[in-house]
């Protein structure tokens, strides 16, 4: 038997631990079970205590869609086996003929699948800045579905007004869906902004200890959420039980892992900004930020991701990144660890380069998962690469 759910009114910080689990009546265990049967007894054909495969349903992963869910502010839950099953499934919502106002600098695997995977059978999608909202309200068509974004945005950090969205959506009879992986619900709670859905990857801070590959989707809508939940069981993309409590346990320590993420982000963003190498910081902490007001006002700190331009373009960029000790040079963000990304060749690879230049990807650019080292090896890590970086060096 599950737990009850933990739920209001007990404070954020209290949730990431709590929400959804409580002793286990049986033998005291403090910590959710994993249960690995792939399969649950029945007493009659299609009357079991909740679970009958572990496709469908599994008590660790319902443990976690409901933690997660609480920590979302959302009455649905479901989590995949990874961010990009995720999207997939909100995307398979859509018909030959659909439309959708994506955010012109989102994840290249949303990119890829929008445009590789929904393009050739008839969706079609219009890829905005979404930092000026009249750029999508222009783009809005009688066959508009979703409004799709991600804030802060990868990699360039674009912070987007979420409540303004959301009228759009609301007003047009649109989804709005945000990809909130680089905020988590520390940061920013999209649904109590009026977006419909909220997606994740929880490979990323959710988890924080870079190892597990997994997804999820929060949201309120019964009916949404019912569709969503048939796909999530047809495609079968489902996270493992093991998987779903080493989200549980990363989750646990969110709040205090994020407060540290922000910390020293916005000590290293500083000292980036005031170096000769770096042509320009991308972070939503500094004043020089253009969203800067808005992510003070919207959000409850500018995050642990910096993106910036490092003087000389893709090689002096390339001789930074192989020259790092600390941050290993590598995909993925969000782990205790440091790590560093060249996007242009690395996770947005994937985009054509017109529109990555377009999209402020530019071959100089740089991205860092500001991990949770001492800050001052970080900065020192830092300060020898970019020496490293110099033409000549
Ligand atoms: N959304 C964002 C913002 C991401 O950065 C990523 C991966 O980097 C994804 C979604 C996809 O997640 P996954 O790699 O878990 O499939």
């Amino acid at each position: 038997m599950l737990a009850p759910m933990l739920d209001r009114p007990f404070r954020f910080d209290t949730l990431a631990i709590h929400a959804a689990q409580s002793p286990d009546p049986i033998h005291g265990a403090v910590m959710p079970s994993i249960v690995l049967s792939s399969t649950f007894a029945q007493s009659a054909p299609g009357m079991h205590q909740g679970f009958d495969y572990g496709r469908t349903n599994n008590p660790t992963r319902e443990t976690l869609e409901r933690c997660l869910a609480t920590l979302e502010a959302a009455r649905h839950g479901l989590a995949f086996a990874s961010g990009c099953a995720a999207l997939a499934c909100v995307f398979q919502t859509l018909r030959p003929g659909d439309h959708v106002i994506a955010c012109d600098d989102c994840y290249g695997g949303t990119f890829r699948l929008l445009d590789k995977v929904l393009g050739p059978i008839g969706v079609q999608t219009s890829w905005v800045d979404m930092s000026d909202v009249t750029n999508v309200k222009r783009a809005l068509n009688a066959r508009t579905r979703w409004i799709w974004a991600e804030t802060p945005s990868n990699p360039t950090l674009k912070v987007l007004d979420v409540k303004a969205l959301a009228q759009i959506a609301r007003d047009n009879g649109v989804y709005l869906g945000i990809d909130n992986t680089f905020a988590t619900p520390v940061l920013q709670q999209p649904l109590l902004d009026g977006a419909h859905l909220v997606a994740h990857s929880t490979t990323k801070y959710l988890n924080g200890h870079s190892d597990v590959i997994g997804g999820a989707l929060l949201l309120d809508d019964d009916e949404l959420a019912q569709r969503l939940r048939f796909l999530q069981n047809a495609n079968g993309a489902v996270p493992s039980p093991f998987d779903c409590f080493l989200v549980l346990r990363g989750l646990k320590t969110l709040p205090v892992r994020m407060e540290r993420h922000v910390a020293s982000a916005s000590v290293l963003a500083r000292f980036l900004e005031a170096r000769p190498e770096v042509e320009r910081v991308h972070f939503p902490g500094l004043e020089s930020h253009p969203q800067h007001a808005l992510a003070k006002r919207t959000m409850r700190g500018p995050g642990g991701m910096i993106a910036f331009v490092v003087r000389g373009g893709a090689e002096a960029a390339l001789r930074f990144v192989t020259n790092t000790r600390l941050f290993t040079l590598a995909e993925s963000l969000g782990g205790v660890e440091s790590l560093v990304e060249h996007p242009a060749s690395m996770t947005h690879g994937s985009m054509p380069a017109d529109v990555r230049e377009r999209n402020g990807v530019v071959d100089g650019l740089v991205r860092l998962s500001v991990g949770l080292e001492a800050v001052e090896d970080l900065r020192d890590d830092l300060e020898r690469a970019l020496g490293a970086s110099r033409v000549g060096a």
